[in-house]
């Protein structure tokens, strides 16, 4: 299996080449033609398998396919329990966006709210955002949720525990035009995670 052979645009795996992607792994090639396929996804996957461009790539490729007209909220939310794991994801969308015009943005807590003016002001396709942060903004009406096409829920799990049910509850709420969910977790087990991805997902296809 070869990235073009998933029907990415030339521009992505041309990205991918360069950041020494050759072949997609094992998640990536399940989670690909699943996404770009418009279901919603529910997919074990630790850190490590390659979860971030599994869901990346077919987010970048829906924007590429449907080019907004004129500038515009927000298109894409991606919600992940840490700082660290979204200025990780931030930077990895950034990279695999660079040769096409879409723009990335992160949002998390401990940053200064003039930091985050850009996102919140400028045209920006995706955000990567912890639940905490971005929920304040849209609090505040500084962040316009009604444009967001697709949200993906990284380390459900993580988020579940770190305490974040109310925010994602919160924010799924307000991203309800989507038409597309994405969730992620290391394992999908328990209780509190069934119930969570049952509410916030619509006939996903399972994958592990
Ligand atoms: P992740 O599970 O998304 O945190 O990815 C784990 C590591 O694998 C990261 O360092 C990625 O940069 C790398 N990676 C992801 N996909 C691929 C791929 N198709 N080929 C080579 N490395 C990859």
């Amino acid at each position: 299996m070869t990235f073009e052979q998933l029907e990415l645009d030339p521009v992505l795996v041309r990205a991918l080449a360069e950041m020494g992607y050759a072949k997609p792994t094992t998640i990536q090639s399940q989670v690909i033609p699943e996404a770009m396929s418009g279901r919603d996804i529910m997919a074990s996957a630790p850190t490590g398998t390659g979860k971030t461009a599994a869901f990346l790539l077919p987010v970048c490729q829906h924007l590429l396919d449907f080019p907004r007209r004129n500038a515009g909220p927000t298109r894409i939310l991606i919600l992940t329990p840490t700082r660290e794991l979204a200025m990780q994801i931030g930077d990895d969308a950034k990279k695999i966006v660079k040769h096409t015009p879409l723009k990335v943005e992160v949002i998390t807590g401990g940053v200064h709210e003039s930091q985050h003016l850009p996102a919140l002001t400028k045209t920006t396709d995706i955000v990567v955002a912890t639940p905490g942060r971005l929920l304040q903004y849209i609090e505040e009406e500084s962040f316009d949720s009604r444009d967001i096409e697709m949200l993906v829920l990284d380390e459900a799990d993580r988020m579940l525990d770190m305490g974040f049910i109310r925010e994602v509850d919160r924010i799924a709420a307000e991203a309800r035009w989507r038409r597309q969910t994405m969730l992620f977790s290391a394992t999908l087990e328990g209780k509190s995670l069934m119930k969570f991805a049952a509410d916030l997902l619509s006939n996903p296809v399972q994958l592990s």
